[in-house]
């Protein structure tokens, strides 16, 4: 994933996500620490392992440096509410921290954040790619950090059965938004907000459209769920940007949940 650092009107950095494990959080480290400049806060976009694992080391360089997420989140990484902190130890003992390191100063719902003389407005998106996410915003320069509401031509984890949301969440931010300069992504290179928000509806509504089709032709079962897989790999040849072993099939595995929940309203 994508750590980021902005300059600080007070001659410091804020750091944006941190990466999934102990090797990947090294390497961010060392290059924002080349830039030279104090780290004044850390920001964190959504509880998925691959933004906050880096924390603790993070920390260490940076003693007593705020971490700042929505509640959610913070609660999420805190109380490991959807085990992820448990998955990573398992699936990497070797380069995972024991300790996780959940942030300290939390906002329930949107704010404007000044730290060091800079404003960045957070929104929080609700439940999307992760159970709940939030977008920071610049409005000094117009740049839009939207964590992985946005990965930029990458597969997305859709495992969370939020594909519905996460649709609702791109409008969202669009019309929050219409002169944002620079759009970051959660994961892939930063660029201007189109093609990146079509590409991602156009990611989204596909997946969902071949699993309907699939599930419509043979119901919930494996036959359905390999074909559409399969469709998936040939239709979005991207790659894997996550710890995730088999992305495209974990993805699978959620949308079949999501269009089983009896909630569930077909889109036409
Ligand atoms: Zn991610």
């Amino acid at each position: 994933m994508n750590t980021y650092w902005i300059e600080t009107p007070g001659g410091g950095l804020v750091v944006i996500d941190v990466q999934r494990d102990l090797v990947h959080a090294a390497q961010a480290l060392a290059a924002v620490k080349a830039v030279g400049k104090p780290v004044r806060a850390i920001l964190i976009t959504h509880a998925h392992p691959d933004h906050y694992t880096g924390l603790g080391l993070f920390r260490q360089a940076f003693p007593g440096v705020p971490v700042y997420s929505s509640k959610a989140t913070a609660d999420a990484i805190r109380y490991d509410t959807y085990g992820a902190n448990a998955g990573t130890q398992a699936d990497a003992p070797d380069i995972t921290p024991r300790e996780f390191v959940a942030p300290g100063v939390t906002f329930d719902g949107d704010t404007t954040l000044k730290i060091d003389g800079l404003t960045i407005v957070a929104r929080e998106l609700g439940a999307g790619e992760a159970p709940a996410t939030t977008a920071y915003y610049l409005p000094s320069t117009r740049e839009l950090f939207t964590g992985d509401a946005i990965l930029n031509r990458l597969h997305g984890p859709l495992r969370e059965a939020h594909t519905g949301p996460w649709l609702g969440i791109l409008d969202r931010i669009e019309a929050m938004y219409p002169n944002v300069t620079i759009v970051h992504p959660g994961h892939g290179a930063s660029g201007p907000k189109e093609p990146m928000f079509d590409d991602e509806r156009l990611y989204l509504r596909t997946c969902r459209a071949i699993a309907a089709e699939e599930i419509a032709r043979g119901g919930f079962t494996d036959a359905a769920k390999a074909a559409t897989i399969r469709r998936i790999n040939a239709r979005f040849p991207y790659t894997n940007p996550t710890g995730n072993k088999d992305i495209v099939s974990d993805s699978v595995d959620g949308l079949f949940r999501e269009f089983s929940a009896p909630s569930f309203a077909p889109l036409r």
